[in-house]
């Protein structure tokens, strides 16, 4: 903690109102910084002018902080009735964070009382509220002091497992404070265990993170614990050294639970070394405070230290009231129903683990089905844009092999089909029959009916020669009214049959346009690929026979000879 309470105070003579409220309860807030008395004045204050103002939220936090300082002065009874109010004006505030940490002190108190069953029942509910809230930190902090509850009872290893858990979460949030104590308890539950060396490990580093961040409750309590060690190795000189290092520090921090402690340690310590005054002084000093804080698990030993007294010095009248008293206190707090209780709370927390971890698996398939329609949503999208991908892809294809005016082939895409049936030639021997057919008279047809209806009359030729050929064979724009047509596996005479029943349908076809009848016709020049040779001659023989008709009488089909 890195506020200076010291700066902050000299700060509240210049402040007025709600800032000088905030301030006194951010001071008040933390008790082992100032010390519980001067933060109880401080939230005492505080609650004083906020009762004046009505602020609400000011005396909400001010009864808190009230209820903390209590707790560290050991009068546990009123800190839960200030928490319970704090808890009032927290709830209808809906402040989650602040029910549950009032939550957390009233556990603290009820902890402190030795009512296990009001403890574990306010630590579950804090635990459920900051796990709800995601406050890792609180989480933590929640399951070690369930921990602890549980090492009170004596069942060591819910103690054990529920300080194990917190520890990895006090790692992760850095809370040393929580390490440290959380160390402790450890500690306690490998000793009750007869296991030494791991209480001694476990005490030792929360000793060495108590004098790293000055966290003096935890050092005291090392320091006791690793005085119980020693007198159980016989060493009662270091032992003694210990627990007055612990007793002065308790003192200190007016720690009255640890100074009665303390003192019961003192106690059973001079009745191992026979110092009976010695022992008895302390016990009796030991019940004075325990019983003014009313920490019964205390009240309960210091009486069986005393009845232990009595009967080494043979007072047996003394030894058996201590004892009966010792008995009754420990009914009291180890009773049949309050372990059913406290057993039964656990089971509820674990039963509602166990439900909203059902709840979360049901809410992440449900989320995975949301997921996986969206995913095959988004697939079938990909796959109808795949689609229309690969059909703008083939029509861009198609539309690169075909001329842009017609609709038919064009040069390029005949070229290549002209070169593939050039290779079936060397491979199988299949010739075919190449035609180059031109439009006669096409200069003065434009001339004389416009160019548009030149460009009506080619897209209407060319859609007519398309379908007078057989599937196999292609046709194509070669130029300008120009055609190449293509008949692969086609001798010549079947192309010269073909040729003429092209050059015989497009005379005969009128076309109209703008209502004129209109036709046209062709001179044909066809050539067969029969032996190897380049494509290009065999083209220019076609061409040389087409110049022929057109020579002649147009509107004819001419074989070259080649
Ligand atoms: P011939 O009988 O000897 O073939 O005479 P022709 O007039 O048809 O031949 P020529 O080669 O002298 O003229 C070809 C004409 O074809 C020239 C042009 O007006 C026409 N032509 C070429 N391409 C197109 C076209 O895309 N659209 C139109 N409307 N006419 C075209
Ligand atoms: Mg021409
Ligand atoms: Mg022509």
């Amino acid at each position: 903690m890195d506020i200076n309470f010291r700066k902050l105070q000299e700060k509240l003579p210049f402040l007025v109102g709600r800032e000088k409220i905030d301030m006194l309860n951010l001071i008040a807030r933390y008790p082992t910084y100032v010390s519980p008395k001067e933060a109880l004045e401080f939230a005492n204050e505080a609650l004083r002018l906020s009762e004046m103002i009505y602020y609400e939220d000011g005396i909400a936090h001010s009864l808190k902080n009230i209820a903390v300082a209590h707790i560290y002065l050991g009068n546990c009874e009123k800190s839960i009735d200030y928490s319970l109010k704090a808890l009032e004006i927290f709830e209808k505030k809906s402040n989650s964070n602040e029910i549950a940490n009032t939550l957390i002190n009233l556990g603290s108190a009820y902890g402190s009382l030795s009512d296990y069953d009001k403890a574990i029942y306010y630590y579950f509910k804090a635990l459920r509220y900051e796990e709800k809230i995601g406050n890792i930190n609180e989480v933590g902090n929640c399951l070690r002091k369930i921990g602890i509850i549980y090492w009170c009872m004596e069942e060591y290893e819910n103690a054990l497992n529920f300080c194990k858990r917190s520890l990895p979460i006090h790692e992760k949030s850095n809370n040393y404070a929580g390490i440290a104590s959380a160390s402790i308890t450890i500690g306690l539950v490998y000793k009750h265990f007869g296991d030494y060396e791991k209480a001694i490990i476990n005490y030792n580093r929360a000793y060495d993170i108590a004098i790293n961040y000055n966290i003096k409750d935890v050092e005291a309590a090392a320091l006791i614990n690793l005085g119980y060690i020693y007198v159980q190795e016989g060493n009662y000189d270091k032992a003694l050294e210990y627990y007055n290092k612990s007793l002065e520090i308790h003192i200190i921090i007016d720690y009255k639970a640890g100074i009665a402690t303390n003192l019961l340690y003192l106690g059973n310590l001079y009745l191992t070394l026979e110092n009976l005054q010695n022992a008895i002084h302390y016990l009796d000093e030991a019940l004075i405070i325990a019983k003014e804080v009313k920490i019964k698990k205390i009240i309960n030993e210091i009486y069986l230290a005393l009845s232990n007294c009595y009967e080494y010095t043979q007072n047996y009248k003394k030894a058996l009231e201590y004892f009966k008293l010792h008995s009754s206190v420990k009914d009291t707090i180890f009773t049949e129903k309050i372990r059913n209780a406290v057993l039964s709370i656990e089971n509820k927390y674990e039963l509602e683990n166990a439900e909203k971890e059902k709840e979360i698996y049901r809410l992440k398939n449900v989320e995975l089905v949301k997921a996986n329609e969206a995913l095959i949503l988004a697939n079938e999208e990909i796959n109808k844009k795949n689609e229309d991908l690969l059909i703008a892809y083939k029509k861009l294809e198609t539309m690169s092999k075909k001329d842009y005016l017609t609709n038919i082939w064009n040069r390029s895409y005949i070229l290549e089909k002209i070169d593939e049936e050039r290779n079936k030639f060397k491979l199988h021997g299949k010739n075919f029959v190449i035609i180059i057919a031109d439009i006669d008279y096409f200069k003065k047809f434009n001339d004389k009916y416009g160019h548009d209806c030149g460009d009506f009359v080619l897209t209407s030729i060319s859609k007519d020669m398309s379908s007078l050929i057989r599937k196999s064979d292609y046709v194509a724009r070669w130029g300008g009214e120009e055609f190449l047509f293509l008949l692969p596996e086609t001798s010549l005479s079947e192309g010269y049959i073909i040729s003429e029943r092209i050059r015989e349908n497009i005379s005969n076809k009128i076309y109209i346009y703008n209502n004129l009848k209109l036709s046209v016709t062709l001179t044909l020049g066809i050539c067969e690929y029969n032996k190897e040779t380049n494509i290009e001659n065999c083209i220019n023989l076609a061409d040389e026979a087409l110049y022929k008709g057109k020579k002649t009488t147009k509107n004819c089909v001419i074989t070259a000879l080649g």
